[in-house]
């Protein structure tokens, strides 16, 4: 199945204004990503490293790429000049591999640290110390610029967990942003002000954004079911 447009039209409307759809379009052909910007599209979702950069390649570069898969720290490299948006920081190390990436071509890359929310098992994401933490070392990190948390909710059919899961990211991010915007002994940057939620995905977008949630996610709604699982 092509990029359905009918879909995302109805999707745009609605939702409030405010929120952001990246088109997920990992492991789709570059023709159907093609029939989403002739549409309008800007905002497109990949999470992996080479298919980012070939699609980066050959489509146009008024498109706005996210990366929202988990990168490691040896492919930062291929991806600082262009990406919109690193969704998936989870952890201190990557995030000084961004810096330095940033700081050898001089450019402030945008990210979202990542929050283990689910409460099954789940690979990445970053607890609220090891997310306190990364926040306190900020300040050192000049390339990088922390725009806001992302997160993924469990893979249930159970709207009361994912709801619990989605409102506890949202009550983290009122948190931070709740504290002063003092700035720290080197006087170099103040605490973050987050303005990006990255919450919801096809199957979870309504309650994440009844959950306070303005950018979501959304790939088999728009594009059609994956044929192989990344
Ligand atoms: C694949 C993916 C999505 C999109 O999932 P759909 O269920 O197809 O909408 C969203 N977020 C992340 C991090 C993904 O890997």
């Amino acid at each position: 199945m092509p990029f359905n447009t009918e879909k995302y039209n109805s999707l745009k409307k609605s939702i409030p204004s405010g929120i952001t759809i990246i088109a997920v379009s990992k492991t789709k052909p570059i023709e159907d990503l093609q029939e989403a910007y002739k549409i309008g599209v800007r905002d497109f979702g990949e999470n992996y490293v080479q298919e980012l950069v070939d699609k980066h390649e050959k489509l146009p570069k008024d498109i706005r790429w996210h990366f929202i898969g988990h990168l490691q720290s040896n492919k930062v490299k291929f991806i600082a000049p262009f990406v919109e948006l690193i969704h998936g920081v989870d952890s201190e190390k990557l995030l000084n591999e961004i810096n330095k990436q940033g700081k050898k071509i001089n450019r402030k890359i945008n990210c979202l640290l990542q929050v283990y929310i689910a409460k099954e098992e789940t690979k990445f994401g970053m607890d609220e110390e090891e997310l306190q933490h990364v926040i306190a070392v900020l300040p050192e990190l000049e390339f990088v610029n922390i725009c806001g948390l992302m997160g993924m909710a469990s893979f249930i059919d159970n709207e009361q967990i994912i709801k619990s899961e989605f409102t506890y990211l949202k009550d983290l991010y009122e948190t931070i942003n709740a504290k002063p915007q003092t700035t720290n002994h080197k006087q170099r940057t103040p605490n973050p002000k987050l303005h990006t939620l990255s919450m919801g995905m096809s199957a979870d977008y309504k309650t994440a954004i009844d959950c306070g949630s303005n950018m979501i996610r959304i790939g088999s709604m728009l594009f059609g079911e994956r044929n192989y699982n990344h």
